[in-house]
């Protein structure tokens, strides 16, 4: 592919936290803007989620950072105001801020929560320039829904990601491939998408400290010493990224959700409720979309070493209802655990997604009434719609209140906690 591209990458800026302050502007009425202050969104102390979401422009200049726990960052700043996150609220405003993308291309990606990449080249003939059509798209944001974004233009999706995170808030900045010299060269090789911590302290040993001097390196010296990962940031370093704004759902990406337990699980019974409230959540999904799915699998993660295990099965005929899939994970889950070592952290996924339904292939000794099951699940699915999420559970849940009958509102991968919010 020769034609340049206009790549958008859009950034809520300090997503979470301004979504909290609109809310309390526009629907409680709060006159204090928590953007102005020394504000971030924080789990729950009590649970393993004690960490910072995110953070106002006022909090980051104690050094306040998103991932770090809530403890670090109440000694950094012991009058920081902390407010617990809503993901019902940051659901919707994710909505609808993806919708006013899309009234600018087809050819939207979210990439997160937050982010997305939008590919614009076909609506330019309609715009003077990308800045100019990135500056509309900006103040509309700002306008029709009350918070800022930071907009990246360039060639490809690596630039555009890196222009975005450029100064902020409320702003439009460009990195075209010519502009790499000069606006990303400088910057610490930290700064460059794709190099973790420990991919810099690589690079460090190496010698190797701004962005530019990666893109000098020898790559395969970069590859010697940190096999394909050296390569690819060797390539983000000049620029090079051939990846494509991708507006579908890859086909058979598959639905999963996985959640850290407040309380580390040592019986069966509560790892099964567990995996009850997460098939509850991944058949909401799977249904919603019409689809179906036929591999499942289950994880864990133990408490001694976070060490990981999982297992998958085929089942015989693709499904959306929540009972097979819990009937599933419940069986996976007896063949992967020991029965002894404390669990952590539980997911459920699935794949081989099909998306025409209703072709199940009865089997001649078929006890089961599918028809039943699916009718039972469109009906709570309906209900929980319109009356929220908690206004059907299933009974085993009203007994052991420290579990959530329907984990998690938005996928894992969607929430993303990203370092440069
Ligand atoms: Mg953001």
């Amino acid at each position: 592919m020769t034609e340049t591209r206009t790549i958008f990458h859009i950034d809520v800026n300090s997503a979470f936290l301004s979504w909290e302050a609109v809310y309390r502007i526009n629907f409680l009425g709060e006159e204090r803007d928590l953007r102005n202050m020394v504000s971030a969104i924080g789990g729950d102390v009590e649970k393993r989620h004690g960490i910072i979401l995110a953070k106002s422009i006022p909090a980051k200049k104690y050094n306040i950072r998103t991932g770090e726990s809530i403890l670090e960052a109440r000694q950094k700043c012991p009058h920081l105001l902390i407010m617990p996150p809503d993901y019902d609220l940051y659901e919707s405003c994710s909505e609808a801020f993806m919708e006013i993308l899309r009234e600018y291309s087809d050819m939207v990606e979210q990439y997160s929560i937050d982010e997305a990449y939008i590919d614009v080249t076909d609506a330019m003939g309609l715009y003077s320039s990308p800045v100019d059509l990135a500056s509309k798209i900006k103040d509309r944001i700002r306008d029709k829904l009350g918070f800022t974004v930071n907009i990246g233009i360039s060639t490809n999706k690596l630039l555009a990601k890196m222009a975005s995170d450029f100064t902020k808030p409320d702003r439009v900045h460009t990195l075209y491939p010519e502009e790499i010299p000069v606006k990303m060269w400088p910057l610490p090789v930290g700064d460059l998408f794709y190099v973790g911590r420990a991919s810099q302290k690589k690079l460090y040993k190496l010698g190797i400290r701004t962005i530019g001097e990666l893109a000098h390196a020898d790559p395969q010296t970069l590859q010697n010493h940190m096999k394909s990962h050296g390569l690819l940031i060797w390539n983000y370093a000049n620029g090079i990224d051939y990846s494509l704004v991708c507006p579908e759902i890859p086909a058979n990406k598959g639905y999963g959700n996985s959640t850290t337990v407040a309380f580390d699980v040592k019986d069966a019974v509560t790892a099964k409720m567990v995996l009850l409230g997460l098939c509850e959540t991944v058949g909401t999904r799977i249904r919603r979309d019409g689809a179906e799915v036929q591999v499942i699998s289950v994880g864990v993660r133990y408490q001694d070493d976070l060490s990981h295990e999982s297992m998958q099965m085929t089942l015989d005929e693709p499904t959306d209802i929540t009972t097979e899939l819990y009937n599933a994970s419940c069986c996976l889950f007896d063949k992967l655990w020991d029965g002894k070592r404390a669990i952590r952290h539980i997911g459920v996924h699935t794949a081989h997604v099909k998306t025409q339904t209703g072709c199940r292939q009865l089997s001649l000794f078929e006890t089961k009434d599918y028809e039943k099951m699916k009718m039972l699940d469109k009906a709570v699915d309906s209900i929980r719609l319109k009356y929220g999420k908690e206004a059907v559970m299933r009974s085993v849940f009203l007994l052991n209140p420290g579990i959530d009958p329907m984990i998690g509102g938005i996928s894992k991968e969607k929430r993303g906690i990203h370092q440069n919010d």
